[in-house]
C-alpha cells in the first residue's frame, strides 16, 4: 500500500515544540526551573473560581468571553472590543500569524526569539526569515531591514525569551514607526508583568491599526496548567482574528479562573516583588561565580558559561541535586542554561547547588 495522502505544504517541516522536562531519575523532591512557571502557583481566588466553575460545565461556555474581556479592560485600561482571548497566548499568536501569513509569504522572527513562531508560521505555509540579535537583544535595524514586499507578520518577543532582554523603550518605538502600515507587528509580551516601567507594547497597540500586543495567564498569574491568554490590537484586527477563532475556544472554568486571577492586582504586585528580589539575588550570585549573566526583565536568567561543555557539566551538577534548567542551545545559545526564578528557598538552592560544583570543578 502507498500513501497518497500530502499534507499542506510548510507543514512537513515542523520540528516538535519541546517543553521543559519535568522528571529527573533518581529524585522525588525535584525542583523544576525550566518552564518558567510561578513558584507561588496559582492566585487562591483562581482556585476558588475553578471550584465554582465546576458546579456548571454541563452548560457551553461563553463564545464572546465579554465577562473576561471587561475585567482585562478594567484592569488595563483598555477597550473591551479590542481584546481577544485565546488557548494561551499561542493560540492568539497563531491566530495572528493564520489571519495574515500563507503561502508565498514571509513572516519574521528573531534570532533568540520564542521557538513557537518557526511552527507557528511553517503552519500557514508562509517562510519563516530569522533576524540575528545584536549582543542578545532585538536588533531593530536589522529587522526593518529584513522586510521585504513579501514580509506580512513580524514576531517580537520583548522581553526575550530565552534572554530575559528588553529592548529599550525608545528603540521598541523606533521598530514600531519603522514597520510598514501593512505589516503587522505583533508584540509578545509574555512577560510584560516582571518588567519595571514596561507597558507590554500596549500604547503601540492602542495606537497603531497594525500592531497586536500578546499577554498571557501562565507566567505571573501562575495558570499555565489552564492555558489563558490574550491579545490587543485594533477592532479590525480582532475582528478578523475573531472569525478564525474557535467559538468555544475556552471552557468556563478557564474564563472564570482568568477572570478572577486578572482582578487580583495584589497577586501580581506580591509576585513581581518576589521575583524581582530573587532575579537580583541569583543574577549577583552567578556573576559571583564568574558566570556570565544579563540583565534580566523577566522571572528566568540566561546563565552564560564558556563553552557548551561547561554548560553540560553545571546542568549536571544541577540534575545531581534535583534541579531541572533548561538547556537553550535550540535556541542559539549552546553554552547557556535558562533557570527560572525560584522562591527564596528554591533559589537558595540553585546557588548552592552552583557554588558546589564551581568549587568541586
Ligand atoms: C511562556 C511564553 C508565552 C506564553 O504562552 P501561553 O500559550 O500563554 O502559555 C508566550 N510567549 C513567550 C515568549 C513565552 O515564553
Amino acid at each position: 500500500m502507498t500513501n497518497a495522502i500530502r499534507p499542506q505544504p510548510g507543514i512537513e517541516n515542523i520540528k516538535l515544540y519541546k517543553g521543559g522536562e519535568s522528571r529527573l531519575a533518581g529524585h522525588d523532591r525535584v525542583l523544576k526551573l525550566s518552564s518558567n512557571e510561578n513558584p507561588l502557583g496559582p492566585p487562591p481566588v483562581a482556585i476558588d473560581a475553578i471550584r465554582s466553575a465546576a458546579e456548571s460545565v454541563h452548560l457551553y461556555p461563553s463564545t464572546d468571553h465579554a465577562e473576561l474581556r471587561t475585567a482585562i479592560g478594567e484592569i488595563n485600561g483598555l477597550d473591551p472590543n479590542r481584546v481577544i482571548c485565546g488557548v494561551g497566548s499561542d493560540e492568539v499568536l497563531q491566530m495572528v500569524t493564520q489571519a495574515y501569513a500563507g503561502i508565498g509569504d514571509e513572516v519574521i522572527h528573531t534570532e533568540h526569539g520564542f521557538s513557537l513562531y518557526p511552527v507557528l508560521i511553517h503552519m500557514t505555509g508562509a517562510t519563516p526569515i530569522c533576524v540575528a540579535e545584536k549582543e542578545r537583544v532585538v536588533d531593530v535595524d536589522a529587522v526593518l531591514d529584513a522586510i521585504s514586499e513579501r514580509t506580512r507578520v513580524i514576531l517580537i518577543t520583548n522581553p526575550g525569551n530565552p534572554t530575559g532582554t528588553i529592548l529599550p523603550n525608545p528603540e521598541l518605538t523606533r521598530l514600531v514607526e519603522g514597520v510598514p502600515e501593512n505589516v503587522v507587528l505583533v508584540l509578545d509580551g509574555a512577560y510584560t508583568e516582571y518588567a519595571e516601567g514596561f507597558d507590554g507594547g500596549m500604547s503601540h497597540a492602542r495606537n497603531r491599526m497594525n500592531v497586536l500586543m500578546t499577554r498571557t495567564f501562565s507566567k505571573i498569574y501562575g495558570l499555565g496548567g489552564l492555558r489563558i491568554g490574550w491579545g490587543y490590537g485594533c477592532q479590525e484586527m480582532i475582528e478578523t482574528l475573531t472569525r478564525i477563532r474557535q467559538p468555544f475556544n475556552l471552557s468556563t472554568v478557564q474564563l472564570s479562573a482568568a477572570e478572577a486571577a486578572v482582578r487580583d492586582r495584589e497577586w501580581v504586585a506580591a509576585c513581581s516583588e518576589l521575583n524581582a528580589e530573587q532575579r537580583a539575588r541569583l543574577t549577583g550570585a552567578i556573576r559571583q561565580l564568574g558566570i556570565s549573566c544579563d540583565e534580566s526583565s523577566t522571572n528566568f536568567v540566561l546563565a552564560r558559561f564558556t563553552d557548551a561543555v561547561e554548560a553540560a557539566a553545571a546542568n549536571a551538577a544541577l540534575q545531581e541535586n534535583g534541579i531541572i534548567v533548561r538547556a537553550v542551545a535550540g535556541y542559539g545559545f549552546p553554552e547557556g542554561l535558562r533557570i527560572t526564578v525560584g522562591d527564596a528557598e528554591q533559589t537558595g538552592r540553585v546557588i548552592a547547588a552552583l557554588t558546589r560544583w564551581r568549587e568541586t570543578a
